[in-house]
């Protein structure tokens, strides 16, 4: 085990350990972890991982913010008795309560380990503009629910109450087992695979499965012009996410790449095994979300969905498909696809950006 101080002073420099030193940082020298052991960590440039400065410009590109979005016409639906179904307002309700802590754990799992973990200075600014972003998606679902009157005790806590939901949450929080206590040793190959194990659950499992009956769901109310602003502020999300997800894959290919001793056959099967176990979770979540087909949806489709986005995820992670399901929801490509022109459901133009498009 190493020295956890030490640890820490080789990942932050603090001030007391900055050598005097003549020695200029090369790009080729960085490296996605333990690079604290080899270069200088407080020096951006010269840039070696060109994606993760990619991934922050376009972050930042997509800025935005919930209170811009207008409520007023999803408060006058939910406040009206006909607009939704029981079953509706069940499936609103647990989506919103779910995302309330959901988006909690990804920016405490950011802040707490990832940002620990991984000294490379291209990716520490890409994670610093992600944990923001996640900062602005408990913003929007605080938002929604406080302009909906929504009992706001009710939905924070649903992740405490409800089963299906705490499954989904128990599963995440499993993967910063050893972690977040900083105990971790990334010198060692069990050290590097339970961090690949965290990002794994963090980046694929709940950014980029977990949520996805919630988008589903969600959008299709949108798709009939119900919620629309929650389901606006719902597609910057996605948006943001999708950033996230290719971010945090690229991130665990990279160090693959760099460690190639992590990538044992058990460990593969190790990583399909849990993603099997989320998939499974994710299709108990929708099945108590819809007891019965509402919207054109129902448990059978969102199986389906889910299982296709799992292998697709597999794939990107050069590991085998498990389900071979079709998309049953083609739609949610194009919400996904349609970068920054337009809203998805409504004309105003969504491609937003500060500060540089500024003109002074
Ligand atoms: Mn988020
Ligand atoms: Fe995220």
């Amino acid at each position: 085990m190493s020295d956890p101080i030490q640890q820490a002073k080789e990942c932050t420099t603090s001030g007391s350990n900055i050598r005097m030193t003549r020695d200029r940082v090369s790009a080729e020298s960085k490296l996605l972890i333990n690079n604290g052991r080899t270069v200088d960590v407080n020096q951006l440039v010269p840039i070696k991982y060109k994606w993760a400065w990619h991934f922050y410009l376009d972050g930042c590109a997509n800025h935005w913010m919930p209170t811009e979005v207008s409520m007023q016409r999803d408060i006058e639906q939910w406040k009206n008795p006909k607009t939704f179904t029981d079953d509706e307002r069940h499936i609103i309700k647990r989506n919103l309560g779910f995302f309330s802590t959901a988006e909690t754990l990804v920016g405490n799992n950011i802040v707490l380990s990832i940002y620990k973990l991984v000294d490379n200075p291209e990716c520490r600014q890409y994670l610093l503009r992600q944990a923001f972003e996640e900062a602005i998606h408990v913003h929007a679902f605080q938002y929604i629910i406080e302009s909906l009157s929504m009992d706001e005790g009710e939905l924070f806590n649903m992740y405490r109450e409800n089963k299906e939901i705490y499954e989904k949450d128990e599963f995440s929080m499993s993967c910063t087992d050893g972690i977040l206590d900083e105990s971790v040793d990334l010198k060692t190959v069990e050290g590097k695979q339970k961090f690949i194990n965290n990002l794994v659950g963090f980046y694929v499992v709940t950014e980029g499965i977990f949520f996805y009956s919630g988008f589903v769901t969600m959008l299709s109310f949108g798709r009939q012009n119900r919620m629309p602003g929650t389901c606006e502020q719902i597609q910057y999300i996605l948006r943001d996410e999708s950033i996230h997800m290719n971010f945090g894959i690229q991130l665990i290919n990279g160090i693959i790449d760099e460690n190639q001793d992590v990538w044992t056959k058990e460990f593969q099967d190790y990583l399909i095994t849990r993603i099997k176990k989320a998939v499974e979770l994710e299709v108990n979540y929708a099945k108590e979300c819809l007891p019965r087909g509402v919207l054109g949806l129902n448990v059978p489709l969102l199986r389906e969905y889910v299982q296709y986005i799992a292998d697709r995820r597999l794939e990107k992670l050069h590991l085998p498909k498990q389900y071979f399901s079709e998309n049953p929801f083609p739609w949610m490509s194009e919400v996904i696809d349609l970068k920054k022109e337009k809203n998805f459901f409504e004309t105003r133009v969504t491609e937003y950006q500060t500060g540089g498009a500024l003109e002074w």
